[in-house]
This record gives C-alpha cells, sequence and structure tokens, in this order.
C-alpha cells in the first residue's frame, strides 16, 4: 500500500482518538487495546459521555408531563435530539423520527403496527439471505399470525444481491421489501435506492435495516426513497439503549399503535381510548430520555466529523485490510471484494474455530467478534456454522489492521495442519 494511500487513514483517527478514553488501555500484560469489533457496538466520545452527564446532573425529568422547569429543559432537550436526528435522515418532518430501543425494536413495530394491520394471507414479504435476525425473525413471526408467505432475493457467488433476478421474486403480491443497506457479516453494501424503486413500482412497502450503514455513511431516506428506516444508536456513538424507526409520514399517520400505555394516549375512557398523533402514538411509556439526547449529541459529534470523512477513512482501512488478510495462509474471506463493501470484513481459517481465533487475538489484545453474527440462515448458506469478523470505525488505525494480521498468522502457524506422516515401508 502506497504511503498516499495510507495518509487518509492516518488522519483521521489521530484527529479524533482522543476523544475516545476507552481506547486508550492496555489489556492482557500490557498489549495496547485493538478494538475492531465496532459493527456490534461502537464506543461514545467523550462529547456523548458529557451528555448523558450533564442531562442527569443538571437537566433530567421525565419527558411531556411535568410543568416544571426541569420537565421542560428534558422535554425540550428530548425534542431537540428528534430534531437532531430528522437532519441526520435528512427526513422532512420531526414526527417522522420515532425513538425506539433500538434497531431489533423498530423492526417489531413495524412488523406489529404496519404488518398486523396491512398484511394478510395472499401477501408476500420479500427478504434476503443475508438479514441479521432482527430482520427476518419479526417477519417470520408477521407470517405465522398472518398467513403471508416469505421469500428471498438471491444472493451472488460474491455475496451480493443478484438483482438480475430480483423479477423471480418481486411480485404484485410482494406486500413489504425488507433487507440492510449494509450486511453485518458480508459487509456488501446493497443498492438501496434501486431496490426501492422496484419494490415501489411493484406495490411493495420498503424497510431498510441502516443499522450497519448509519453510523457510517450519509443517509438520506428522501434521497433513497425509503418508507421505512430503523437504526441503533450504540453502534454510531451513541448510548445503548436507544435507536429510531423513521417512518414517511403518511404511512406512520395511517399505521395503528402497537404498545399500549401512557404517553402513546389522545384520551382514555373506562373502556377505549384515542391515540395521540405521530410520533408519539408509537412511544409509549417513558422514553429512552438521557438515551436520545445523548443521541443528539452522537448525530452532533459525527456530523462534526463528517460523514463522507468517516467513509472515505472507513474505504481505505478496507482496502488495507483486505490487501494485508490475503497474507494469513488458507483464509477465506467472506463476501465481496473491497470496492462494495463497508468497513468490516468476516473470514474463516480452516482452522481452529472462530472462537477460538478471536480467544487468541484477544490475547494479542485484539478484539474481534466470533460466531454467526446473528445471521444463521447466511452462514447455512455459505456452509459454515461461524466466522470471525473485524469491523473498524472512525477511530482505527491502519496499524491496527497489522496487528490483526500479524496475530492471524501466529495463530495460523500454531494451528497449521501438521502434515501426514509417510507411512515407512517396511
Ligand atoms: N441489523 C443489523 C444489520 C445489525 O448489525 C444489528 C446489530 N448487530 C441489528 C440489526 C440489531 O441491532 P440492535 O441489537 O441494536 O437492535
Amino acid at each position: 500500500m502506497s504511503e498516499t494511500t495510507l495518509a487518509s487513514p492516518h488522519l483521521l483517527p489521530e484527529s479524533v482518538r482522543e476523544d475516545f478514553p476507552i481506547l486508550d488501555q492496555r489489556v492482557h500484560d500490557g498489549r495496547p487495546l485493538v478494538f475492531l469489533d465496532s459493527a456490534a457496538s461502537s464506543h461514545r466520545p467523550r462529547q456523548v459521555i458529557d451528555a448523558i452527564v450533564q442531562c442527569y446532573s443538571h437537566d433530567y425529568a421525565n419527558v411531556h408531563r411535568g410543568i416544571h422547569t426541569l420537565s421542560e429543559r428534558a422535554t425540550d432537550a428530548y425534542e431537540l435530539a428528534r430534531e437532531k436526528v430528522r437532519g441526520f435522515l435528512g427526513a422532512e418532518h420531526a414526527e417522522e423520527v420515532v425513538f425506539t430501543g433500538g434497531t431489533t425494536a423498530a423492526i417489531n413495530a413495524v412488523a406489529r403496527a404496519w404488518g398486523d394491520a396491512n398484511v394478510g394471507p395472499d401477501d408476500e414479504i420479500l427478504l434476503t439471505p443475508m438479514e441479521h435476525h432482527s430482520n427476518l425473525v419479526p417477519w417470520f413471526q408477521l407470517a405465522e399470525r398472518t398467513g403471508a408467505s416469505i421469500k428471498h432475493i438471491p444472493l451472488t457467488e460474491d455475496g451480493r444481491l443478484d438483482l438480475d433476478r430480483l423479477d423471480e421474486v418481486l411480485t404484485d403480491r410482494t406486500k413489504l421489501c425488507a433487507f440492510a443497506s449494509v450486511s453485518n457479516t458480508l459487509g456488501t453494501i446493497n443498492p438501496v435506492k434501486e431496490l426501492t424503486r422496484r419494490a415501489h413500482e411493484s406495490g411493495a412497502v420498503v424497510l431498510v435495516d441502516a443499522a450497519q450503514s448509519a453510523p457510517h455513511m450519509v443517509t438520506d431516506v428522501r434521497q433513497l426513497g425509503v418508507d421505512f428506516l430503523a437504526l441503533s444508536g450504540h453502534k454510531m456513538c451513541g448510548p445503548s439503549g436507544v435507536g429510531v424507526l423513521y417512518g414517511r409520514r403518511e404511512l406512520l399517520a395511517q399505521t395503528p399503535p402497537f404498545m399500549g400505555g401512557g404517553s402513546m394516549i389522545n384520551r382514555v375512557y373506562l373502556d377505549r381510548f384515542t391515540p395521540a398523533d405521530i410520533p408519539t402514538r408509537f412511544e409509549a411509556g417513558t422514553p429512552p430520555i438521557a438515551g436520545a439526547i445523548a443521541l443528539g449529541a452522537a448525530v452532533d459529534y459525527l456530523q462534526s466529523v463528517g460523514l463522507d470523512a468517516i467513509h472515505r477513512h472507513e474505504e481505505a482501512l478496507i482496502d488495507h485490510a483486505w490487501e494485508r488478510l490475503q497474507e494469513v495462509p488458507g483464509i477465506r474471506l467472506l463476501g465481496p471484494g473491497p470496492t462494495q463493501r463497508a468497513g468490516l470484513v468476516s473470514f474463516v481459517l480452516e482452522r481452529p474455530h472462530p472462537h477460538d481465533i478471536a480467544q487468541l487475538l484477544d490475547f494479542d489484545g485484539v478484539a474481534v467478534r466470533a460466531g454467526h453474527h446473528c445471521t444463521q440462515p447466511l452462514h447455512d448458506l455459505l456452509g459454515i456454522t461461524a466466522s470471525t469478523r473485524a469491523s473498524f470505525y472512525l477511530y482505527n488505525r491502519p496499524e491496527e489492521i497489522d496487528v490483526l494480521v500479524e496475530s492471524l498468522k501466529k495463530i495460523g502457524d500454531r494451528f497449521k495442519p501438521s502434515g501426514r506422516k509417510r507411512r515407512r515401508k517396511q
């Protein structure tokens, strides 16, 4: 890799690294921590941690209820966070932004609320084999409740959606097409805009699981044309326990609430209720107040760094990783080449098992993910039960990938098949 290509990956982490105090530590006999597991959950900068401290130290009370100073402050901060997320997503209206517990909660909300009201036994739900279980199981459950059937867009050999075969599965019975913008296992960046356009031409509603793209590249829901989009705060420098469901206003307004309780009502009588307007209709009970406020701070942070800069940095990191990982004997890299993937890479070695690889890497200070990454059907398709995944974010340095590669080479060496013993002629 030439110096000019490496110049950009060097710059970003050096300018943000000190914002992430957790990264500055040593593990296992003083090895510097090399954190390559941000696709599971990222770290958060001081600015976000400070926002949480500020909220709980000065401005916290329940929102939308109390007529007192702290409640007004907390409500203003909570609604300001909604406005920040609206801007982050390029949405037109703040009421299109629903705070949820995360991506899983957002997808389940659509399956329950929109799905139960709109999907019937003759309908088809179109998914992809690379989905996270969060974007499979809620639809299986919806299919069980309604009698709808499940279909999948086929994959190409190298782990992309095979849009040449889309017509085989996208029909006028397709009610919903739900897919990830970036695969959390293959790293594939899916063509959201094109797939959305084609699904809409067939009359289907589109839900995008943006858990792995929203933290890393610009999201513009209007430009993409999607109907629903889900994301998690904890993967994008925000806190855990908060996420977002974006829903197009007309669609949300026609959707009944599914979770009942406080806040989501307009009026309750002894035997019935009328629902509140959107988005409150979908935010039953006390919402993740500090979480949403801190997510707003995360959005500020990501925008101050620049989503384009983050994406470019990760492109350079994945180029570097792709090239260097080839040096590991017997490695099988899953998914398409670096030009069509985001900043994560899953792989298998002939041996040992991914769990052992992750543990041995940990001894060298390297944190990665091992297992099926909640994509069991995809692993079945790939003919493996598990893989190891390294994932990158704005704070990762190219040198950290070098540490990963050197450690993998050592592991490969240690578990090298010893070669068949020669039979002695007798
Ligand atoms: N979808 C994708 C693509 C993911 O990577 C994840 C998290 N691994 C989820 C959904 C679920 O997100 P959460 O656990 O935050 O709800």
